[in-house]
């Protein structure tokens, strides 16, 4: 199952050598960056917007990715950045997101997040009255979006709409009621434009009271395509537990994704001329993705340190040994797994081998891939393992020091007119 990668990651997996003086310069598993790319997938939503003629504006789900060079491209691209806790309102400004330009999320914030937020006039989405409370008593002029509980949600996020009617009432000058936010699980366009829809009923009833109510934040949840669908199709129609070492995985993330991150974002605008509704009543539409943001943005490279040999129902299989853990890939913890193929790097020829990869740490269950995976040829000690496009989430959301194992670094990568050049990421130094 091959994943869709960008040119510079084509670059990098060709050169006969970069990759290998990165890794020997790390001395450890790493994860390398195209900020250029998390550019590029700013821009696609910033044209669907400008396409359909809507006052968008997109933030970045800053706790999909930690690294600094995201953010910066944020920053450098007219985005803003979507924030739960002080350290990730820090690192935003840090790399030149104003103020302005953020959206503070998250329950039950702390003191100390809604003082930065509020002097830093970032924009607060309310989860729960007394956070209100707590606004107004810091005396300070400030710009809230009320976070709705979606009719027929059991979520544990969101205002019901008997503490939404007590909240728009509490809202006081200097406290300026922007509007409303929501953020669905799932993937489902139609449901985030009847949301959205179902919001403006909302902004009408708080203008009437007096507030500006011109904003509506749809949350994240834009889907991200890591295969074709004919790759995808076959996976899951042979799926077969016999493909697994150990306990097969429970459930997966939809790897083939046929309208994805900014086209959702087209599909949602379009759905009942949201797009129309919106202009008609003058609103401003939030976007917060996150992981769309971070599609073929990144990869995360381990070198094989281990080949065993094992044999399940007569066949021959390799089980590898790298130098990091599973929670650098994540959807162990989710009792799932990350599917779209590593590639073994060097390329050289060889026999088609199946090949499952386990973590250096004595836990048995510490599977990067439980999968037999067949790759192109056996893979020996030393070898890297590179598991592409794994920005969004995967890299760092879960990443411990279990073991007393380092974390793994962030590589930053550019390209230039005659070649490639890396650096490490802020966060790395
Ligand atoms: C997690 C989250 C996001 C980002 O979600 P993605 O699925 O990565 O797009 C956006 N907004 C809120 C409030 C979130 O909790």
């Amino acid at each position: 199952m091959p994943a869709y990668t960008e040119a510079i990651e084509q670059r990098l997996l060709a050169d006969p050598v970069f990759l290998a003086d990165i890794a020997d310069a790390v001395g450890g598993p790493f994860h390398v960056l195209f900020p250029e790319r998390v550019a590029l997938n700013i821009k696609a939503f910033q044209q669907v917007f400008a396409a359909a003629d809507v006052d968008g504006f997109v933030y970045f789900g800053k706790k999909a990715n930690k690294a600094a060079c995201v953010v910066r491209a944020c920053a450098e691209n007219g985005a803003g950045v979507d924030v739960a806790s002080t350290g990730e309102l820090v690192a935003a400004m840090a790399q030149g997101v104003r103020g302005e330009d953020l959206m503070v999320t998250g329950p039950a914030k702390s003191d100390e997040l809604l003082w930065l937020a509020a002097r830093q006039r970032a924009l607060i989405a309310i989860d729960a009255l007394d956070e209100l409370e707590r606004l107004a008593a810091l005396d300070l002029p400030v710009r809230v979006l009320l976070r709705v509980l979606p009719e027929g949600s059991t979520s544990r996020f969101g205002l019901d709409p008997m503490e939404l009617e007590q909240a728009i009432q509490a809202v006081k000058a200097p406290i300026t009621l922007s509007g409303f936010s929501f953020h669905l699980s799932g993937y489902d366009a139609a449901a985030r434009s009847e949301q959205a829809a179902a919001l403006l009923g909302h902004c009408r009833r708080a203008r009437a009271n007096g507030h500006p109510a011109d904003t509506i934040s749809i949350g994240g949840g834009f889907g991200v395509d890591y295969l074709d669908a004919s790759a995808w199709d076959e996976f899951r129609n042979a799926l077969s537990d016999n493909w697994f070492h150990a306990s097969p995985p429970g459930d997966y993330y939809p790897y083939h994704f046929p309208v994805p991150g900014a086209a959702m974002l087209d599909a949602i605008l379009a759905h009942n001329n949201l797009a129309e509704l919106l202009r008609d009543n003058g609103i401003r539409l939030a976007v917060e993705p996150g992981r769309a943001l971070l599609d073929r943005a990144g990869s995360s490279v381990f070198r094989v340190q281990g080949v065993k040999t094992r044999i399940a129902q007569g066949n021959p299989y390799d089980i590898l040994t790298v130098d990091g853990t599973s929670l650098s890939l994540s959807e162990q913890w989710f009792d799932s797994e990350y599917l779209p193929d590593p590639v073994l790097w060097p390329h050289t020829t060889g026999h088609l081998t199946p090949t499952c990869v386990g973590a250096t740490t004595c836990l048995e269950s510490d599977l990067l891939s439980r999968r037999r995976i067949p790759l192109p040829r056996r893979a020996r000690t030393g070898d890297l393992l590179v598991y592409p496009n794994t920005a969004g989430y995967q890299m760092d959301s879960n990443e411990s020091t279990f073991h007393e194992l380092p974390l793994p670094p962030k590589v930053v990568l550019r390209a230039d007119a005659d070649r490639l050049r890396w650096s490490l990421d802020h966060t790395a130094r």
